[in-house]
């Protein structure tokens, strides 16, 4: 079946040394994620199920759709994105149906990873409101249960959750065989911050005083989506003033482009 609101991609070609600051993350999703992928036979001898899936969270930009891909790299699956909330939005009436077609795209393609971004959006607690939006809402997660309980995991296919609100989560979402493991994506710390600048300056021409450990320092609080933007505007600012080289002051000027216009975002919502 042929579903809008979902993006496939039969092999993403992320791999995981593009991802930095995330090793312990990595390790948990290899062992989760990629282990009953490679290795089905492994849980069979055993006995044992293999998990189903794994609940990526933390807040936006720090590398949860990354790994996402890099599972689906490493172990050639396809990679099945949806955002949960532009479902709830745009298909009202069908986020049920959807779920359905979405997982029967990956029993079509298997070995695949499913992953539901945003998924907060239909699997929020319970409230007692209902307003027809909230049915909508229920229904599509009923479904989404249904799905998680009803397929025989025979480790062909892994589904990978990624929120920002963990704290809103509906419990009946985190029983075991369903989402089995929870792994933090966290802000990076120093020592992430200079990796993930060292991977997206990587094929940057940079003057030698560019210094990239200095500006891990000054970059505290910023997600890797924004370290890259950085990066992608301190060159543009090289190119504005002619030179071929990325020197300090671009760095310094794109932080404040940045990292200010985040500030300026804030106060407007306030
Ligand atoms: P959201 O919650 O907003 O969906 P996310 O956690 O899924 O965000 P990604 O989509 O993985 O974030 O990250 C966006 C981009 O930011 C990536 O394509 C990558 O360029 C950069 N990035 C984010 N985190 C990292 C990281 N840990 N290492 C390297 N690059 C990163």
């Amino acid at each position: 079946p042929s579903v809008s609101g979902m993006e496939v991609e039969e092999k993403p070609d992320v791999t995981y040394d593009q991802i930095g600051g995330l090793d312990p993350q990595i390790v948990e999703v290899k062992e989760t994620v990629e282990l009953p992928l490679k290795h089905p036979e492994l849980f069979e001898k055993i006995g044992i199920d293999p998990p189903k899936g794994i609940l990526l969270y933390g807040p936006p930009g720090t590398g949860k759709t990354l790994l996402a891909k890099a599972v689906a790299n490493e172990t050639n699956a396809t990679f099945i994105k949806i955002v949960a909330s532009e479902f709830v939005k745009k298909y009202i009436g069908e986020g049920a149906r959807l779920v359905r077609e979405v997982f029967e795209l990956a029993k079509e393609k298997a070995p695949a990873i499913i992953f539901i971004d945003e998924i907060d959006a239909v699997a929020a607690k319970r409230l007692k409101s209902s307003t027809s939006g909230d049915r909508e809402v229920q229904r599509t997660l009923m479904q989404l249960l249904a799905e998680l309980d009803g397929f025989e995991s025979r480790g062909d296919i892994g589904i990978i959750g990624a929120t920002n609100r963990p704290d809103i989560l509906d419990p009946a979402l985190l029983r075991p065989g369903r989402f089995d493991r929870f792994i933090e994506v966290p802000s990076p710390n120093e020592e992430g911050r200079k990796e993930i600048l060292k991977i997206h300056t990587s094929k940057m021409s940079l003057s030698e005083e560019a210094d990239i450990d200095l500006l891990a320092t000054l970059t505290d609080g910023v997600s890797g989506a924004d370290l890259k933007a950085i990066c992608t505007e301190a060159g543009m600012f090289a190119i504005r003033e002619g030179r071929d080289k990325v020197i300090v002051s671009d760095f310094m000027d794109a932080v404040e482009k940045i990292v200010g216009s985040e500030k300026d975002e804030e106060f407007i919502k306030e």
